[in-house]
């Protein structure tokens, strides 16, 4: 590289050549080139290292063009500017700018010059340049770093503080802390969050500090904090020692997990809920398998008794009931809690609803030793309602109120008319329930008294389908209790109509005697076949058996029944296909096919409609329904209300 000629004459060669040599090293490895710029010829001389920092072949002469096209366009007239100052003013100048080399790579480089003057003008201008532009992408870097730290601080959700270890005073606060605790930016910093009084316990304030300070960091510990206004809420907070302009400082975050911790309690609630309601139900439907297996075994050793037969039978009957009664509340409430439940409402008298419950409930009040008193209004209300469904409502909170209360307790029925609505009080003076119960009381799976012992525990799931159920025919239904042995009252009101229903609704009359009809039961299940045919064949109803669909065609063929109870799934041929190749043939028209299944749903109702069902009844099947459906197919029942559901 070369030198100025007053540095030559001042030394050996030998010497030189290695001072030149440690020079030109040094500048390789520092990245610094050093340049003199002979202004009047417009001859700039580089050193070896300025050519490896610009990236091109050493060799060549440049001019101050040549200097300038090799700066990044955006910093041209800056440098252009910075270099007519130091010319000007004689100041030495530093400068910071970007230069393209010729693959395209951009560098950063800083220039420290000097302007060297003959007469008071500028003749040279000598200069070391150094590329920077490691240090620039760590500075870059770091500031973007940086930029990102300030806005994820200021735009998270979660309430961040930095504070002093040292005094514990705020030095930052976010605006999610502002947001949550209500305190503006200006009333936090400076003080500290125990001046603050965040802390519900504030040793906990201590306890955190010692625990950042001792381990310089802090997870997920949950603390009480108050808020401006006096509202408490649960905080998951976390710490982390960082250093700000040299001091130690706690980066604190807190999380609002108030509605978490809220959520988790009740998921824990509804899950022991569950388990003792899993728990529940095994033993409620044992209940009623043990009597109807000792009743099975009696009827095998006692056949010829027929006072004890009809008793055992009676017994049996008791026991199937309650099984049925359990497995349909619980197919109801699955249906509810998935919305998939309708109801078919229609302007029915209030007092009819009343009195199915009335007679359904009579044996359960009698066998208590209840005094049961029913007031009915003598005027006629009427309501729009699901018959069946509205009975269940009140069936059940008669049942309700026979089972928690003493024997010999009294239960009092009673149906009122308000202006615009009609309601219906059961009021028992039986075991009451705790006032601490009452909001839950309507609620899945809730029980006030849990032991399995106890004789009258139940599932916990008919209040809940008794509100969804009112709460569907528009109404609604408050509990009352005046607490533990105080009695109870369930009030259900609903909206009344205006006008007497156009027809009497003639569903629930008595069951109509008919007597021999062809029936032919169909069922893979050959007990479930057999068992039914026997019960129609008691009835006085001739019957045939067909154990799939294509045996189902065949026997129909020849024994032209008036109607086919037919089982859906089935081997060889389902209950769905039979039912379409019977509607195909010419005899099929008219015959009443009753598909027979264990699926109720709507789904299932509307398939078993597409397929040319005329009725869709579910398992075990109400042999009354059978009987009115056969009354309206012969004509010799009251027609029009079959029920075409069970
Ligand atoms: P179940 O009776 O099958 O347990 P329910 O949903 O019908 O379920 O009732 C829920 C709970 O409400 C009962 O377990 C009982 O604790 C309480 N309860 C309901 N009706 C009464 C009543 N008339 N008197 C006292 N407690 C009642």
């Amino acid at each position: 590289m070369p030198l100025p000629p007053k540095a030559v004459a001042s030394v050996g060669a030998e010497p030189l050549r290695e001072s030149e040599e440690r020079f030109r090293i040094a500048t390789q490895a520092g990245k610094i080139g050093v340049w003199d710029w002979d202004i009047l010829a417009d001859r700039i001389l580089w050193s070896e290292s300025l050519y490896t920092i610009y990236g091109v072949t050493p060799g060549k002469t440049h001019t101050i063009e040549d200097f300038r096209a090799r700066v990044h366009p955006d910093d041209r007239d800056m440098v252009r500017s910075a270099i007519g100052n130091a010319l000007e003013h004689d100041s030495p100048s530093e400068l910071e700018y970007r230069a393209v080399r010729p693959d395209g790579k951009i560098v950063w480089l800083f220039i420290n010059a000097k302007v060297i003057r003959s007469d008071g003008r500028p003749v040279r201008m000598v200069g070391s340049t150094l590329d920077i532009t490691e240090r620039k992408r760590v500075e870059i870097a770091l500031r973007e770093s940086e930029q990102r730290f300030v806005k994820a601080f200021s735009a998270s959700p979660l309430c961040l503080t930095i504070s002093s270890l040292a005094t514990g005073k705020l030095l930052e606060v976010n605006e999610a802390f502002v947001a949550v605790t209500g305190y503006s930016r200006d009333e936090a910093i400076g003080r500290t969050t125990a001046e603050l009084g965040v802390w519900v316990q504030p040793n906990e304030r201590e306890e955190e500090l010692t625990a950042v300070e001792a381990a310089g960091s802090l997870r997920n510990r949950e603390y009480r904090f108050r808020m401006r206004n006096g509202q408490e809420i649960t905080g998951l907070l976390s710490a982390e020692v960082i250093d700000v302009a040299g001091e130690r400082c706690a980066l604190t975050v807190i999380q609002d997990i108030t509605d978490r911790t809220k959520y988790e309690e009740a998921l824990r609630v509804a899950d022991r809920r569950k388990d003792e309601f899993i728990a529940t139900l095994a033993h409620e439907l044992r209940n009623p398998l043990a009597p109807i297996r000792n009743g099975i075994e009696l009827l095998k050793r006692a056949a010829d008794d027929p006072v004890r037969n009809a008793e055992v039978l009676a017994m049996m009957d008791r026991q199937l009931a309650q099984m049925v009664r359990l497995v349909d509340d619980l197919l109801d409430v699955s249906r509810i809690s998935r919305g998939k439940f309708e109801l078919r409402t229609e302007p029915i008298e209030l007092s009819k609803a009343v009195r199915n419950a009335v007679e359904s409930c009579r044996p359960t009040m009698d066998s208590a030793g209840h005094h049961f008193v029913v007031s009915d209004p003598d005027e006629t209300i009427l309501v729009q309602a699901d018959l069946a469904r509205l009975s269940q409502v009140i069936a059940n909170l008669l049942d309700n109120a026979a089972k928690y209360s003493p024997r010999g307790s009294t239960i009092r029925l009673s149906v009122e008319s308000g202006p615009g609505e009609a309601v219906v009080r059961v009021r028992d003076n039986g075991i009451g329930i705790p006032t601490s119960m009452l909001p839950q009381v309507f609620e899945m799976f809730t029980r006030a008294d849990t032991s399995l012992e106890k004789p009258q525990s139940g599932l916990g799931i008919g209040l809940t389908i008794v509100k969804r159920l009112v709460e569907m025919h528009g109404g609604s239904i408050e509990a009352h209790s005046e607490g533990e042995g105080k009695g109870s009252e369930f009030v259900v009101r609903l909206p009344r109509l205006g006008s007497s229903p156009a027809q009497e609704d003639s569903a629930f009359d008595a069951t109509p005697d008919v007597t021999h009809c062809r029936v032919l039961v169909v069922d893979d299940n050959r007990d479930s076949a057999e068992s039914m045919a026997m019960v129609l064949g008691a009835m006085g109803h001739e019957t045939r058996i067909a154990y799939d669909g294509r045996q189902a065609l065949a026997s129909a063929e020849s024994f032209q029944p008036d109607m086919i109870l037919l089982d859906i799934g089935m081997p060889v041929m389902n209950g769905y296909e039979a039912c379409r190749r019977i509607r195909e043939l010419p005899w099929g028209r008219n015959v009443m096919v009753v598909a027979m299944t264990g699926w109720g749903h709507l789904q299932d109702r509307e398939r078993s409609r597409n397929a040319g069902f005329d009725h869709h009844l579910t398992k075990p099947v109400d042999v009354a329904s059978l009987q009115q459906l056969l009354a309206d197919r012969t004509g010799s029942g009251s027609g029009a209300g079959a029920p075409s559901s069970a």
